[in-house]
């Protein structure tokens, strides 16, 4: 589903924070990105959400070559990606079941798919009793689940999440994993950055380690070696 073919990012102040990187992701996966930080993990989120372009190298999504696309497909392109941060990013002002509809309403759903979707997504993070709660009123696990509620309304193919428990305690964070888990269990491509080793030992995914801007480790059921 991705593949990244010799991928140098250099910023505009010189730093190199991505050398020849070369990375494949099947449909489906689970992958955790790890590495000190600097390493260059959120370089290849921003990549892969087009936020940024590469300075040489290929990024081919579903296919096609994204580094191409033209400035009025990027908003369609992003629609096969839910994004989920550290800081939520949640509407202050909008109820639970808002900040969720109105990632529907933006992709022009219908009222209909709507009342259909928010309610199930509501029902699969757990928060459907809070929907009428404004994200003030939560704790930041709940917080952060609503936001995952967000990434997946609109069936994206894939999940990109930058340090999704940065922000939680072990416990919380655990729930947030268990939930990415589900997703991608649904068939939904996976893949997180994260500081959370305890958690990236127990769950036995794909581990793909940076440093410096290189790929040095990348392991099926792979454990946070650093
Ligand atoms: P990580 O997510 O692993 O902590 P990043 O991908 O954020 O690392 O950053 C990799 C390197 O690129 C770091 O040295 C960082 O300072 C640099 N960097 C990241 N974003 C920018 C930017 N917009 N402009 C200049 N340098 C940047």
């Amino acid at each position: 589903m991705i593949k990244m073919i010799n991928i140098t990012k250099v910023f505009p102040n010189g730093v190199m924070a991505l050398k020849d990187v070369s990375i494949r992701i099947r449909k489906g996966e689970f992958v955790f990105i790890v590495g000190p930080s600097g390493a260059g993990k959120s370089t290849i989120i921003k990549l892969i959400s087009r936020e940024i372009l590469p300075t040489k190298g290929y990024l081919i999504v579903g296919g096609k070559d994204i580094n191409l696309l033209k400035r009025k497909e990027i908003p369609y392109y992003r629609r096969k990606i839910g994004v989920v941060f550290q800081d939520f990013r949640l509407l202050p002002n909008k109820t639970v079941y808002e900040n969720v509809s109105f990632a529907m309403e933006v992709v022009g759903a219908s009222s209909k798919q709507i009342n259909k979707q928010v309610p199930e997504v509501l029902d699969m993070v757990g928060l459907r009793h809070k929907a009428a709660s404004v994200p003030s009123e939560l704790s930041g696990g709940e917080q952060q689940r609503v936001s995952l509620a967000r990434a997946i309304v609109n069936n994206p193919e894939m999940v990109i999440a930058d340090e999704p428990t940065g922000n939680l305690d072990p416990e919380t964070s655990m729930d947030i994993f268990s939930l990415l888990n589900e997703i991608n269990r649904r068939g939904t491509t996976i893949i997180v950055v994260t500081h959370a080793d305890s958690i990236v030992n127990q769950m036995k995914k794909r581990v793909i380690s940076l440093d410096k801007g290189r790929v040095v480790g990348d392991q099926e059921k792979g454990v946070y070696n650093l």
